[in-house]
């Protein structure tokens, strides 16, 4: 595996540019010449905390520091507390070159000096800037390198009237060439659009990440993008863009930029197993990232795929603190409840709530149904999914509440029992 051979490499640099990961090495007993392929899994797995606390003296390659080439990204912590990291722009264009070319149909849609104008839209923390705040002129929100912030109010579902209408003003004057979106935000925008007689969205593709694509944003956007490709990324704000959907649906990461391993209990998980994603970054000269967990699970999926791309294949499951938790401390992922949902087309917003271990909480909005049997069918499928909560207590509501940092999220639940998944 050619990344590996690269991440080995990138531990050499981290050990002699980066104090943080020099002490970890150090303490770990293993001598940084003792790296290579075979003991790679060894070395020391670093977390968002180390970074968090380590930046930026500890954390940030201080010979390569130039405020001209580093791009800064804030990113919205579900517990408030923020990371910051620094990226050389050019290393974060690179990323998301290689990533889009594993896809044909958007890359020429997203790539190309033509296709600079950007509408994006997601939880104001996401996008960089304070100022996705709708109180700011567009032209505050208009950034360097042609990316116009739409206007989000902090709450989604909570967004007024007044900031649709200012959304749909903005996007008819900017014409950008292509979106990138938090799907469940564009979800929430299609709805309102179709409110207003909208019934089409500007631009050649549309590019969703920050969370979780679920299947009732699955449905609003296959409302409103017949003609254009939308596309999934797997991305942080640490990394960039990571992964990309290819035409065949399937989820493959860029091995170029990355070394990946999914690990489960410390070992790597097989195919059709869950487990953390751990990444190190490759070529990184003022911040690298090494074996750096990053909380998110994935599934592993069958490695070959007809479009012929060789990058490891995988499904994202959401969040790891955000799993259920059922009966012998099995952990039900964020994906996981969404599938057993998936067919419920009357859900447009759920959220799902363990505030205890034999506790479910469940909120959905739904279009025009019959509401008690939907509301029925949903306490059944929760109750199929985690036996030992008992029936969920199940709600019809016309407000679900966003997560502090913006984002919204359709599962809370207690994390994998003891930190890690079983
Ligand atoms: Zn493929």
């Amino acid at each position: 595996m050619m990344s590996l051979t690269e991440a080995c490499a990138e531990i050499f640099f981290a050990y002699r540019s980066l104090p943080l990961f020099q002490k970890l090495l150090d303490d770990s007993g293993i001598s940084a010449g003792d790296v290579n392929e075979d003991s790679f899994h060894l070395v020391p797995m670093t977390t968002k905390a180390d970074y968090r606390r380590g930046f930026p003296a500890k954390a940030v390659n201080q010979s390569e520091w130039d405020p001209e080439l580093v791009f800064t990204s804030r990113s919205s912590g579900t517990t408030g507390e923020r990371l910051i990291t620094v990226v050389h722009r050019h290393l974060l264009a690179e990323r998301m070159v290689t990533t889009v070319r594993m896809n044909p149909l958007v890359e020429r849609q997203v790539l190309g000096r033509e296709n600079k104008r950007v509408a994006r839209f997601a939880a104001p923390n996401c996008s960089d800037i304070e100022c996705a705040s709708p109180f700011t002129a567009m032209e505050d929100r208009n950034l360097p390198d042609g990316t116009l912030v739409l206007p989000v109010a902090h709450d989604l579902l909570a967004t007024p009237p007044a900031i649709v209408d200012q959304i749909i003003s903005e996007l008819s004057g900017y014409e950008p060439a292509w979106l990138y979106v938090d799907p469940t935000h564009l979800a929430f925008l299609t709805g309102r659009l179709a409110e207003c007689g909208v019934d089409r969205l500007p631009g050649k593709a549309i590019v969703v990440t920050y969370s979780m694509y679920t299947q009732p944003a699955v449905r609003a956007l296959a409302a409103v993008a017949e003609a254009v490709p939308v596309v999934e990324v797997i991305s942080m704000s640490e990394f960039g863009w990571m992964g990309i959907q290819c035409p065949n649906g399937a989820q493959h990461l860029n091995t170029e930029c990355f070394h990946f391993e999914v690990l489960r209990g410390g070992r790597p998980a097989s195919e059709g197993e869950l487990g953390e994603l751990v990444v190190t970054s490759i070529g990184d000269r003022l911040s690298p990232h090494i074996r750096y967990r990053t909380g998110d699970l994935v599934e592993i999926r069958a490695p070959q795929c007809p479009c012929g791309l060789p990058g490891p294949i995988v499904r994202h499951h959401g969040r790891w603190s955000a799993c259920l938790r059922s009966s012998g401390g099995a952990s039900v992922t964020p994906r996981q409840v969404d599938d057993a949902l998936a067919d419920i087309t009357e859900l447009s917003f759920y959220r799902v709530d363990q505030p205890e271990p034999d506790r479910l909480r469940c909120r959905i909005l739904v279009r025009d149904c019959d509401e008690p049997k939907v509301a029925l069918l949903v306490s059944e499928r929760l109750r199929e999914l985690v036996p030992s909560a008992g029936d969920a207590e199940v709600a019809i509501v016309s407000h679900i509440e966003a997560e502090r940092s913006g984002k919204f999220s359709y599962c809370g639940g207690l994390g994998p029992e003891g930190g890690d998944l079983s």
